[in-house]
Formats: structure tokens, C-alpha cells, sequence
């Protein structure tokens, strides 16, 4: 049997390996793929230590680092269930139907990009709708674009776009911009952006390719042409993968400040939890309390048995 499995291939899943390991236990890492959602960032610049870097560039440096240490990977794979088999047992089912064996386990599985849900969205996803800024902004340069929603991902696309794209959209359902100061101002300042506040989305079109939108607005409606339309509504944690843990309305798992679940041996750690703020920072903190808990916890088992 393992010590430790985690599953997820980003900062709180590689933070708990290291961590894990330095404190003398084995850990297997499950990801389906590796780097999660800072491989869509332009530039982190809020990492203690490092003033300005490539978000694909950092997630590289962090798998770097956690392949200094005997991790045991198994990339390229799904975990679709944790389990127990029995008091002392967890399972962890991986899609090609393995099942892996341990003492503890880390859901470290973050979140994916929420779906606007509307008309032409699904059609045209890949042919003008995105859900990455910094993979296909590039693909426009020299066009007018749309980025739906103002939250952190959204301002941060928009102000990344703002130097690739010709023009900048950016359509709000409410008012403002919520993020990072220094990006609101940015995006604020740009003179290539026009706000649409207030402005529900009705429609994404174009054949084959996304031609505009269509938004309402204090009850009528507008036609925006645009050759891309980014969606950034904020993300929706990746948390259906075990009975053993609760969540909170959202789908977060809940967890204590050691990031236990309500699960003896069974922690979470990083965006699919429920406590603190969606940041590298605090999801590689998160990942060390729980690799080091862990840690301690089938230590404990094994001298036990
Ligand atoms: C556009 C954007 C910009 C951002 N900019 C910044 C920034 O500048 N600074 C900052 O600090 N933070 C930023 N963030 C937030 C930051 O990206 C997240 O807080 C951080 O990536 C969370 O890491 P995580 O390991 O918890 O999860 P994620 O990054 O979501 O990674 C989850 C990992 O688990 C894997 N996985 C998921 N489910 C499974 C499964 N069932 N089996 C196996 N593997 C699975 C995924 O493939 C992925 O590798 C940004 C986020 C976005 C979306």
C-alpha cells in the first residue's frame, strides 16, 4: 500500500509532494495533465520572490522542483473516485480502471473555467470562443474582441489583451471591476477598451467562425461585432470526485485550517477548497499544511501497525 496519493498537477498538489516527502513519507502524484490554471496566465507578478514571470513558464518551474525529490508520478491520468476499501484504506480509481492503494490522500484538483451557457457558446467554442486570453488572444491581433465578465480573470485577461488586440470589450453583468488595483487601473487607463456595464449576454454567432454577440441592457438590445469572444465568469471547483468530503453551496470542499476533510487521512488543499483566496500563493501554503499533515498522519498509521 502507499503512503500518500495526491491528486492534481498544479501549485498545491507539487507543494504538497515536496512537502510530504522532506518530512519522510512516499507520495504518488495523480494529474491528468500538468500546470492547471496558471498555464493561462500571461504573467504572474504576485509570487513572493519572483518580480515577473510567465504563468507556463512558473508552472514549469514548479514541476522542476518537485521532480527533485522521488516522486512517484502518474501523469496523464484522471483519478475518477476516492474511496475507502476500509478503515485503514483509501482508494483512488484512475479512469483506465486502475486502482491505487494508500494511507492518505490529497485532492488537490483546483477548478475549471465556469460555462457562460448561452446560445452559440458551445458551437463556437474553439472558432472564436475561448476561455484562455493568453493561449488565443494572439490569434487576434489586429481585431476587436469581447472579454465577458470583470471579475480577477476577467481584468487580467482584458489587460493582457489590451496590448495584443486591436480593441477590447469588455461586458460586465453588473458594474465595475473586481481584482488586483494595479490591473483594474491598467485596464481602466488603456484606451483601447470600451466598458459595457450592466449587459447580460443573450447570444454568441457567426458561421464558422464567432461574427459577434448579442447582449440586453436595461432592455435593449445590442449587436457587437467581434472575431473572439473570451469568457472569464470565474471558475467552478473540480470537487465530484468523492462522497468522502462536504462541500459548501459552490461545490468547494470544506476543510479546517490543517486542511482536514471531514475525513480522517483525507485532506484538500488549493482552489477546490473552501478557505482563503484563489492564489498561487496560498495554494502552494495550502498544499504544504496538508502534505506535512499528512505526513504526520500515516506516520502515526504505520507505527500503530
Ligand atoms: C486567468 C487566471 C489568472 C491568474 N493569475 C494569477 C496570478 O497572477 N497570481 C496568482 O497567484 N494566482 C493567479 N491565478 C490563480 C491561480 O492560477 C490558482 O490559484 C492556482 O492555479 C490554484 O492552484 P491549484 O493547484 O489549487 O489548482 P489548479 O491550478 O486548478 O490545478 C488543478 C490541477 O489538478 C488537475 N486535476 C483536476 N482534476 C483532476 C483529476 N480528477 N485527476 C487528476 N488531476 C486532476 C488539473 O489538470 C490541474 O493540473 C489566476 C487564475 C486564472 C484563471
Amino acid at each position: 500500500m502507499r503512503d500518500l496519493i495526491i491528486i492534481g498537477g498544479a501549485s498545491a498538489a507539487q507543494s504538497a509532494a515536496i512537502y510530504a516527502i522532506r518530512a519522510g513519507i512516499e507520495a504518488t502524484v495523480v494529474a491528468d495533465e500538468y500546470g492547471g490554471q496558471i498555464n493561462n496566465t500571461d504573467k504572474v507578478e504576485n509570487y513572493l520572490g519572483i518580480k515577473s514571470m510567465g504563468g507556463p513558464e512558473m508552472a514549469e518551474k514548479f514541476v522542476e522542483h518537485m521532480r527533485e525529490y522521488d516522486v512517484e508520478e502518474k501523469k496523464g491520468l484522471r483519478a475518477t473516485e476516492v474511496r475507502k476499501k476500509d478503515d485503514e484504506t483509501f482508494e483512488v480509481e484512475l479512469e483506465d480502471g486502475e486502482v491505487l492503494e494508500s494511507r492518505a490522500v490529497v485532492i488537490a484538483t483546483g477548478g475549471h473555467r465556469r460555462k457562460l451557457d448561452v446560445k452559440g457558446e458551445e458551437e463556437l467554442t474553439g472558432k472564436g470562443v475561448s476561455y484562455c486570453a493568453v493561449c488565443d488572444g494572439p490569434l487576434y491581433q489586429g481585431e476587436e474582441v469581447a472579454v465577458v465578465g470583470a471579475g480577477y480573470a476577467g481584468t487580467e485577461a482584458a489587460a493582457y489583451l489590451t496590448d495584443v488586440v486591436e480593441k477590447v470589450h469588455v461586458i460586465n453583468r453588473s458594474e465595475g471591476y473586481s481584482g488586483e488595483e494595479i490591473t483594474i487601473k491598467q485596464v481602466r487607463e488603456a484606451e483601447n477598451v470600451e466598458h459595457h456595464e450592466n449587459a447580460q449576454i443573450k447570444e454568441i454567432y457567426g458561421d464558422p467562425m464567432v461574427e459577434g454577440l448579442k447582449y440586453e441592457k436595461d432592455g435593449e438590445k445590442t449587436d457587437l461585432e467581434v472575431a473572439g469572444a473570451f469568457i472569464e465568469i470565474g471558475t467552478v471547483p473540480n470537487s465530484g470526485i468523492s462522497d468522502l468530503v462536504e462541500t459548501d453551496e459552490g461545490g468547494y470542499i470544506n476543510v479546517n485550517p490543517e486542511m482536514e476533510t471531514r475525513t480522517e487521512g483525507l485532506y484538500a488543499a488549493g482552489d477546490v477548497t473552501d478557505l482563503g483566496e484563489q492564489q498561487l500563493v496560498v495554494s502552494a501554503g495550502q498544499g504544504c499544511q496538508a502534505g506535512l499533515n499528512a505526513a504526520e498522519y500515516v506516520k502515526e498509521k504505520k507505527s500503530e501497525s
